[in-house]
């Protein structure tokens, strides 16, 4: 009966001033309960994921000036840059989670959270439809939609297996908890299936050889753990067959860790090849089955396929259809990635917000605007500007786009600086608009290459909430500090981005990190700058308790080998 099932998810989901306003069909004819305010006091603002995005968002939220509601299928946040270690036992998966409700019960219990994930935004509605993950509730109802006025969006991404045949049924992925779980019992069953009675050598060397797909930092920190597992706990374990394992890292590209300075690709291409980790770069991964993986070498067009026992699939990730779908109905349809203005909106839809891996800022409309400012500033189209309308130019482009500033003091940039410095105190000597063109493809180069990483994911979430608690003092004030020079764009700042550097452990108690300023790190003290760094940026101090003591008893134990 429709008002009993809707009873039942009040009661069960609902606190404080939701009730039911009544039930719309879903698509497969069954009612979906909405949870609304009966009448809304404050902005309702509903939040998809708990992430890094997600998460940070929330934890700097001033919630007294807004109705918060959050959904997620997991209700834990989980320490990505942590799951490698997951994968062989060097942490527990329970220390890298922290419970949603932790994180809410902070904020006296004034967020709503449902375990639940997002099917369907509608944006012209300003609803979003919603299923809960733990099943149907005693009225067969598991769906209900929650309306908005704000909507953040930070879901994150999936997997991508670029349609390569064979992927998702045969390899493994590292992106939830669940995976790292799965490769940890997976690898040991590698080990007890190859010491089974009655198999050739052959075949005890197929189970032990180990394949990872993808030379990106996850990869090849996987790639590492797996090496130090294997050499300084499971060949104790399993001494007959320690000679036969292998690990091979397949990559697309010319080098591994690419994304890196040159000095740490090289360094870590070093290392593999003296702990004997196979690196195969240039090479396409063309399918693959429950023993073989096929491939094609760019360079010579040859295909070759080997023998695995296990293969994990980390490569760069793809959007999610309930996104997707978004996208189609924003139209965005022909884009890869959901784009957002610098404030993080999505664009033509001023209510919802998108950050982490889900979105990107849309650099081709900055880029188009730059030239705009230009274009403007140059009055009398000779296509060169004095230096006062230059410097003018320059300071309207790095207040509205701060990675331009970030570029220019970066040390690429030759052509703008060089005339800045030239140029300095003479008033007669004019800019050549070209040059700085020339400069400014730089710059859109740079700016596309920000990464996804938790880094700008929990960046933009800190950025978008204190957006949204000094949105009431803006509204009153609206000339107020914040607002924009040039005018009436909008209250705040756009987003900046602060690189703070990237780490590769490559096992071995050695790691490598690029930090900001240039600086390259790399050899056994860089690890131990990892374990401090990753210690301290634990978000609370439970987790942080938990992952220092897992790293004391691999220290002192080592590594469990049980597979539960
Ligand atoms: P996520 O953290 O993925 O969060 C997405 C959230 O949305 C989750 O809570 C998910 O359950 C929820 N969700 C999913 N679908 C739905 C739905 N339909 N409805 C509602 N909610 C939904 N970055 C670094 O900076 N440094 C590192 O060292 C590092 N190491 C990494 C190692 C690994 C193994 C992996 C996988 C990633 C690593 N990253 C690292 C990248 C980093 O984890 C991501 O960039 C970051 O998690 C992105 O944050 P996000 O909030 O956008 O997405």
């Amino acid at each position: 009966h429709p008002s009993a099932s809707k009873l039942f998810v009040i009661c069960s989901l609902s606190s404080g001033g939701l009730i039911a306003h009544g039930d719309s069909p879903s698509e497969g004819g069954k009612s979906i309960v909405e949870l609304n305010q009966k009448v809304p006091v404050k902005k309702r603002v509903v939040v998809l994921g708990t992430g890094w995005a997600g998460t940070s968002f929330l934890k700097d939220l001033d919630i007294s000036s807004y109705d918060v509601q959050v959904v997620s299928p997991r209700n834990y946040f989980a320490f990505t840059p942590l799951l490698p270690s997951v994968t062989c036992g060097t942490v527990e998966a329970r220390s890298i989670v922290e419970p949603v409700r932790n994180i809410i019960k902070k904020r006296n219990g004034e967020i709503k959270f449902w375990e639940a994930e997002c099917l369907k935004i509608d944006p012209a509605n300003k609803k979003v439809f919603c299923r809960s993950i733990i099943g149907e509730n005693l009225a067969g109802n598991n769906e209900f939609s929650l309306e908005y006025d704000y909507l953040v969006i930070a879901i994150g991404a999936q997997v991508n297996t670029f349609n390569t045949p064979g992927v998702l049924e045969h390899c493994h992925f590292l992106k939830e908890v669940e995976d790292a779980q799965r490769i940890r019992r997976t690898v040991i069953d590698c080990f007890e299936k190859s010491v089974l009675p009655g198999l050739t050598e052959e075949e005890r060397k197929t189970n032990l050889h180990f394949i990872i797909v993808g030379g990106g930092p996850t990869g090849v920190e996987f790639a590492a753990e797996l090496h130090d597992f294997v050499h300084e706990d499971l060949v104790n374990v399993y001494p007959s067959v320690k000679d036969l394992v292998n690990i091979t890292v397949i990559q697309s590209g010319d080098h591994i860790l690419n994304s890196f300075d040159e000095r740490i690709s090289t360094f870590a291409e070093q290392k593999f090849q003296r702990d004997g980790i196979k690196v195969l770069t240039g090479h396409r991964v063309l399918s693959v089955s429950d023993r073989l993986i096929n491939m094609r070498m760019k360079a010579t067009g040859n295909d070759d396929s080997i023998p695995h026992g296990m293969v994990v699939w980390s490569t760069r990730v793809g959007t999610r259809p309930v996104v997707k779908d978004f996208m189609e109905q924003v139209g965005q349809g022909n884009r890869r990635v959901l784009a957002t203005d610098e404030w993080l909106r999505v664009k033509g839809r001023e209510e919802v917000y998108a950050l982490g891996d889900c979105a990107t800022v849309d650099q081709k409309k900055i880029m188009e605007d730059i030239s705009a400012i230009f274009k403007a500033a140059d009055k009398d189209n000779s296509g060169t500007l004095t230096i006062e309308e230059f410097q003018d130019v320059i300071e309207d482009v790095t207040i509205r786009y701060p990675q331009v500033e970030l570029y220019l003091k970066s040390k690429h940039l030759f052509d703008v600086a060089d005339l800045l410095k030239d140029a300095d105190g003479n008033d007669g000597v004019e800019v050549d608009i070209e040059g700085f063109k020339l400069a400014l493809s730089h710059v859109d180069a740079q700016m596309k290459s920000l990464p996804a990483t938790a880094q700008v994911a929990a960046q933009q979430g800190v950025y978008l909430s204190r957006c949204f608690n000094i949105w009431e003092k803006c509204k009153d004030n609206p000339e107020g500090p914040r607002k924009f020079k040039s005018g009436g764009r909008h209250e705040f700042r756009p987003f900046r981005y602060r690189h703070l550097g990237q780490f590769a452990p490559l096992g071995g108690e050695q790691a490598a990190a690029e930090l900001p300023g240039d600086w390259v790190s790399m050899g056994h003290s860089t690890q131990w700058l990892w374990y401090s760094v990753y210690a301290s940026k634990q978000v609370s101090w439970r987790t942080r308790v938990l992952v220092i003591g897992d790293w004391s008893r691999r220290y002192i134990f080592g590594r469990d080998s049980s597979r539960i």
